[in-house]
């Protein structure tokens, strides 16, 4: 049986011998094509052309296309790399590639070629990725355009080395097939809102980047035990497994130290990850067994989003060389902690002033409430939206189960963030004292103190304010982070648009520039405090409170994505020219179609485990006991057979009910499929096709603890989870 020869190959599995590579410095970046390596290949005059037609945002000529193309070519095939591709960000939240060989046999002698056109330009064979009804698959036309802000990277595959171009993906007629597309709009958008702001501050502000740090948590399972689940290979995630003897009760494994073979794993992956120019810092294990987490250092939002992107996919590759498989899902495992994707978000000024972290001077101060209270005003006006850009089947399972952020977003900031703004609120700024050393004073009195170093942490928060950044904590592992970063940056630069106008509406009447911004933020703060929130977010005291307040609290995926159509988000988009009305619905569209095809998946997988695993071991088992039964009586001995008889009840009881249940999940699915809209079949399958999962997955796993350990074929949990 094939759970057990993986049993018996993971007891005889030693770690993968892997060169330690003692100069990370060195190998950082090794494979990617970064601006000094450009400057290398094309000469100083070139390179400074080519940054400030990249820069200003330009259309970058024929000739300047050119010369980079042939500078990335001579790079990669030195590296010894034979194909390049366009990598893109379709919205299946995957990455896809089309390679192409440099090698050229069109002109007569075969040469390498790659020209600024091909850069520049492709047009993948895309009627395969979703359009949501964009892009008709007959019209089979989807552009993908070199996004020079990205660096061009080389890409381990099979053996070979391949140039990687980071890409946008469009339609003939200019629409976003992609995530990236609107999030580099949205970053330029944000960019301009911001610099702007901060000249009532400081006029030397003349750039403004949004940063991103995020840390990604995922679990490790030895690959045999995975290809002996169906289940987990597929779907990334465990539709049916008893919760262990030992669970999550000890917590011994947060901190703990990490085993050898995953030590192996680790240090080949982060090897790999630095030579890719991923700024890998922090490595540890997570409160579930066999559960990891890894942070980068934040770079500039676009390049944190790629560099998760290909941090995912070096993750999977990596693991499969050690024997291992990664499971990126959000709940693989139930009754066991999931996987989130902590986005950490601020800004920063090319002079060098993180806006998120309270300042040295007065003025600094207020510039920091100015976009520390904008943040927050951001997510209560989209709240509904940010819950929209997190949602998928998988963090369905993660939102509002008890170890993860609620489905109801609300800000955390700390005590003493709360009782600056409780003051400036009530207008009444000299009430606030703080005898904490680190308290920083100020001259102005109008302007509160804040102290710098803000340790607050209160884990239980999905946005939480850490000290010098934003938290967004109810991300799931798999996401794509485009989505929500797009989405709160756009909140944040619509709301520091609306700052502008509004302050400099009270300066014309009259108000010194301080005052007007304190005004206005009291406002701000006045029409956002229902979404700021202290306590304990996983209690179900905050649920009633949150609905008290009128925060929503959207459990499901096809509920959630209701926001993304709604008129404030159009308007959202629409103002800040990010995408229009049919970009959305298409958006929309998509996602729904997305959520369906992982639940059908799903029902289908359970459907045919249950009855072509678990009931024909529960089968054998009932004979052998049957078998038994006969035996005994036979024997004319006069026992107490009483104990064989419950468990032929027992099993012959959960037998019928998983074979009833699973025709009553075939039936509800035909249902769900003929209905006429993507939004109906969602909703179908949440509401209709999905609550069999449990009742099946109740029955099977009761199943599981009365059943022959050696009749059954499903690794379990405990093998799943504490092999090491
Ligand atoms: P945690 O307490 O959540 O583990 P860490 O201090 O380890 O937080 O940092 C988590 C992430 O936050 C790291 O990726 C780090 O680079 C990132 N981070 C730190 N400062 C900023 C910033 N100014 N902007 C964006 N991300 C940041
Ligand atoms: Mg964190």
């Amino acid at each position: 049986m094939i759970r057990f020869t993986a049993l018996q190959s993971v007891n005889q599995a030693k770690a993968v011998d892997v060169k330690i590579s003692s100069n990370l410095a060195e190998k950082f970046g090794k494979y990617v094509f970064s601006n000094e390596k450009l400057e290398k290949y094309v000469g100083k005059e070139a390179y400074k052309k080519i940054l400030s037609a990249i820069k200003d945002g330009n259309m970058i000529s024929d000739d300047v296309a050119d010369q980079v193309a042939a500078a990335m070519r001579n790079w990669a095939l030195e590296n010894g790399a034979t194909h390049y591709t366009h990598w893109f960000q379709p919205l299946t939240g995957l990455t896809a590639e089309k390679h192409d060989s440099f090698l050229d046999l069109t002109s007569g002698s075969p040469i390498e070629k790659f020209s600024g056109g091909s850069l520049i330009q492709q047009e993948p064979d895309a009627s395969s990725f979703p359009n949501g009804g964009i892009r008709q698959t007959f019209e089979a036309r989807g552009y993908t355009a070199w996004d020079p802000s990205s660096p061009a990277f080389l890409m381990k595959s099979g053996g070979g080395l391949t140039l990687c171009i980071p890409t946008i993906f469009i339609s003939y007629t200019g629409e976003a097939l992609d995530y990236k597309a609107p999030l580099l709009k949205t970053l330029h958008q944000l960019e301009k809102a911001a610099v702007e702001v901060c000249q009532y501050f400081d006029p030397n502000v003349k750039s403004a980047t949004a940063t991103l740090g995020i840390e990604q948590e995922y679990f490790l399972v030895d690959a045999g035990l995975y290809n002996a689940r169906p289940d987990l290979a597929i779907s990334q995630r465990t539709i049916l497994g008893h919760s262990p003897a030992r669970g999550q009760q000890l917590d011994d494994h947060y901190f703990g130290s990490i085993p050898e073979r995953i030590q192996a794993f680790m240090i080949d992956f982060e090897n790999e990850s630095i030579q890719l120019g991923i700024p890998l810092k922090t490595r540890h294990n997570e409160v579930a067994p066999s559960q990891f987490e890894c942070a980068p250092t934040f770079e500039d939002v676009n390049l944190a989003v790629d560099h998760n992107q290909l941090l995912m996919d070096v993750i999977d590759k990596v693991a499969r060389r050690h024997n291992l498989r990664a499971i990126l899902h959000e709940k693989p495992f139930a009754n066991v902690n999931g996987s989130g994707k902590h986005c950490n978000f601020s800004m920063s000024t090319n002079t060098g002033v993180n806006l998120l972290s309270p300042g040295k001077t007065p003025t600094k101060n207020l510039q920091f409430l100015a976009f520390f209270v904008s943040v927050i005003k951001a997510v209560s006006n989209h709240a509904n939206l940010l819950r929209a850009s997190i949602a998928s089947a998988g963090n369905d399972h993660r939102l509002g189960a008890n170890e993860a952020p609620p489905a109801i977003i609300s800000v955390f900031i700390g005590t003493q963030l709360t009782q600056v703004l409780n003051s400036l609120s009530s207008n009444n700024l000299d009430a606030y004292t703080d005898n904490d050393q680190e308290t920083i004073n100020i001259a102005a009195p109008q302007i509160p103190k804040i102290s710098r170093d803000n340790t607050d942490r209160n884990r239980t928060s999905p946005f939480a304010f850490t000290g010098n950044k934003f938290e967004f904590r109810a991300v799931g592992s798999s996401t794509n982070t485009s989505a929500p970063m797009t989405v709160l940056a756009a909140a944040v630069a619509q709301q520091l648009q609306q700052l502008k106008i509004d302050v400099d509406h009270k300066i014309e009447n009259g108000f010194d520039t301080n005052t007007a911004v304190l005004t206005v933020l009291q406002q701000y703060l006045q029409e956002s405090k229902s979404i700021l929130f202290e306590g304990n977010n996983y209690s179900e005291e905050w649920a009633q409170e949150a609905a008290r307040r009128g925060l929503s609290n959207i459990r499901t995926t096809p509920q959630a994505l209701d926001a993304y159509i709604s008129d404030s988000t159009l308007k959202l988009f629409g103002d800040l020219g990010i995408m229009n009305e049919r970009e959305l619905h298409a958006r929309y569209e998509i996602l729904l179609e997305n959520y369906t095809l992982k639940i059908q998946i799903e029902s289908r997988l359970l459907g045919e485990l249950a009855m072509t695993h678990i009931i024909p071991a529960a089968n054998r088992y009932l004979n052998e006991l049957v078998d038994t039964l006969v035996k005994v009586k036979n024997t004319g001995i006069d026992v107490d057979t009483s104990s064989i008889e419950h468990s032929i009840k027992d099993i012959t009881n959960h037998i019928s009910v998983i074979s009833k249940k699973v025709r009553e999940m075939i039936e509800s699915r035909k249902k769900a499929n003929n209905l006429n809209s993507a939004q109906e079949t969602a909703i179908a399958y949440c509401n209709e096709v999905k609550p069999h999962f449990e009742d099946i997955r109740y029955h099977a796993d009761k199943l599981e603890l009365l059943v022959d350990d050696n009749m059954w074929q499903l690794p379990k949990y405990r093998e799943l989870l504490f092999l090491r």
